[in-house]
């Protein structure tokens, strides 16, 4: 739950807001984009949302925050916005829309991250790289 007290200083006057505990995933700016924008280190709230629709957009922003760093003051009905996830994306690919902070952090790799680290960080990525190549039997020694 964001807390109204910790509104970043970036947010336009208005219910909607996002607080201080954000870290700047780009999730809301991604569902959202005309409501947040993007400052140093985390979004805020550009533009308040107005219309239904754009507030419904804003809530499902809302929704999505992994750190639940958004805040609506306004009396919108959130739990009818659960409903509208999973949103599709393209047929038939959906979003989901509930991000974990832990998948979020590994998202937020340095760019562009060594080869080497990711894979040092990540072994099932390396794994799973290993065996495509295998599957496509690039790098195999050639036999003469
Ligand atoms: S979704 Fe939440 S954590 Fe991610 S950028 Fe927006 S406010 Fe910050």
């Amino acid at each position: 739950m964001a807390n109204p007290r910790k509104r970043v200083p970036e947010n336009v006057p208005g219910d909607f807001f996002v607080d201080s505990t954000c870290i700047d995933c780009d999730t809301c700016r991604q569902i959202a984009p005309a409501v947040f924008g993007e400052a140093p280190g985390t979004s805020f709230v550009k533009a308040q949302p107005v219309a239904g629709a754009d507030r419904r957009t804003a809530l499902r922003a809302l929704l999505a925050c992994p750190t639940g760093s958004i805040g609506c003051l306004g009396d919108d009905d959130v739990k009818a916005v659960t409903e509208d996830f999973p949103l599709v994306v393209e047929e038939p690919v959906f979003y989901c829309g509930y991000n974990s902070p832990e998948v979020i952090r590994r998202q937020q790799l340095p760019r562009p991250a060594p080869r080497r680290q990711l894979a040092d960080r990540f072994p099932e990525v390396r794994d799973a790289a290993r065996a495509a190549v295998r599957g496509t039997g690039r790098h195999r020694p050639t036999s003469s």
